[in-house]
């Protein structure tokens, strides 16, 4: 990597759907900007996940700013359909995205930052950081107490219920992860599903009333509203509602539906209100899956102040202290939705926005794609403003996919 040339306006960390859709703003300015990405290919995060995962979010929610996802209303593409279309989506908009680069430190320097890579050192002014929030898997204490003859594995290792031996599995965690595998499973496995189920959202609901149901979580459910904050409040400590299947599904699968694991006795799992709460035998088990979430990994960013959840605050994804550092793709950064793919892009605009009121100076290089008129502020809601495909330079970016 060139060490010596200027420094770049920006620099987005990780080519997720949250560093595209930064990709794409950013490409809409005069900014002189690059997208890098530690794994050898986009979407690799995805393909990674488990063989039958299909999207939880319909298609017209899988959609990033400019390029409807290419599939129909209310069906739910695969994970490796959409690991294909962040590929597709990057070459669409010829995003200047380096695979293979992975950043290992960020230091403010020179009224900007010094980026560590395994490349070498890139220099910029801004930061955009969307590395993701599943990072590492969060795995409870109770998980050191349990017997050695139990096998162990996080929701990020499970592939498919052939990998799973003979004999119970308890799935620890009933939000939609840990729902999904713990469903799938039982058409093989004695399966025990720990936790509080999120609650469910009917699929009437979302079939009839879902443009209605995704303004209500993009545009009411925010940091604006007094509802929005107080959900906020509590959404690290509780997933996701439950789309597409429900507890009923769960029961009729036969899925043993037991309280939260408290922790462990003589290497056996525990469960709140004592031990077993399956007919009164006690849970042995022979593999334990923990669908228990993840946390960030963000050590490698010099003077950054994280919260208890893992992240940092920031004012809508900038860090206040840190000029010139930003994030987007945090779960809640703005919006209930800010998290999810249909979501990213009003957060993507907005800090894009901020970067370009920091620079006045205009870069030399030309826009990648046409400038365009919108400010990033609030889009994302109606139905009409998202129909229609393809990217046109002047148009404005897609927030909600409605
Ligand atoms: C099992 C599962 C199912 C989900 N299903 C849905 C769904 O149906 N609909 C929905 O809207 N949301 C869904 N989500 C939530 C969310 O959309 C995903 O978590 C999504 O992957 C988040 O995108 P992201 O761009 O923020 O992060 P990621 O997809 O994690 O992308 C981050 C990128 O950064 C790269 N990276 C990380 N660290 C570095 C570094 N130091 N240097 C360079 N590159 C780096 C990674 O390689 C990766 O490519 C799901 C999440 C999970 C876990």
């Amino acid at each position: 990597m060139d060490q010596n040339r200027q420094p770049l306006d920006a620099v987005v960390i990780g080519a997720g759907q949250a560093g595209l859709a930064a990709g794409y703003h950013l490409a809409r300015t005069r900014l002189r900007f690059e997208v890098l990405e530690g794994g050898p290919r986009m979407g690799d995060i995805w393909r990674r996940r488990w063989d039958s995962l299909r999207l939880f979010t319909p298609a017209q929610h899988d959609g990033l700013p400019g390029l409807p996802f290419p599939a129909a209303r209310n069906t739910f593409p695969g994970k490796d359909e959409f690991a294909a279309y962040l590929e597709s989506y990057a070459a669409r908009f010829g995003l200047p995205v380096r695979t293979g680069i992975r950043v290992t430190g960020v230091t403010p320097a020179d009224a900007g930052f010094a980026v560590e890579t395994t490349a070498g050192t890139v220099r910029a002014r801004n930061v955009i950081v969307a590395t993701g929030a599943n990072a590492l898997p969060r795995l409870p204490d109770a998980a050191a107490g349990l017997d050695a003859s139990i096998r162990q594995l996080h929701s990020s290792q499970y592939r498919g219920p052939a990998d799973i031996p003979d004999g119970d599995v308890l799935v620890v965690g009933a939000g939609t992860s840990g729902s999904e595998i713990a469903l799938e499973l039982a058409a093989s496995h004695r399966v025990l599903l720990a936790g509080r189920p999120t609650p469910h959202i009917p699929d009437p609901l979302l079939r009839y009333a879902g443009g209605a149901y995704w303004r209500f979580i993009h545009n009411v459910l925010t940091l604006r509203t007094p509802v929005g904050c107080k959900v906020a409040a509590g959404f690290h400590q509780r997933g996701a509602p439950l789309i597409r299947i429900s507890a009923k599904d769960l029961d009729r699968a036969g899925v043993v539906r037991v309280p939260r694991m408290t922790g462990t006795a003589g290497g056996q799992p525990v469960f709140d209100g004592g031990t077993p709460a399956d007919g009164g035998s006690p849970a042995v088990v022979r593999t334990v899956i923990w669908a228990t979430g993840y946390r960030p990994d963000l050590a490698w960013i010099d003077g950054l102040k994280l919260a208890p959840s893992g992240w940092p605050e920031t004012q809508r994804g900038a860090v206040p202290g840190i000029p010139g550092l930003y994030f987007v793709g945090m779960p809640f950064q703005y919006a209930l939705t800010s998290g999810l793919i249909g979501g990213v892009d009003r957060d993507a605009a907005y800090v894009v926005k901020q970067i370009e009121r920091r620079m006045p100076e205009p870069s030399v290089v030309a826009p990648v794609l046409q400038l365009g008129d919108g400010d990033g502020e609030d889009r994302g809601g109606s139905e009409a403003e998202h129909s229609g495909g393809g990217h046109s330079g002047s148009e404005r970016g897609h927030g909600g996919h409605a």
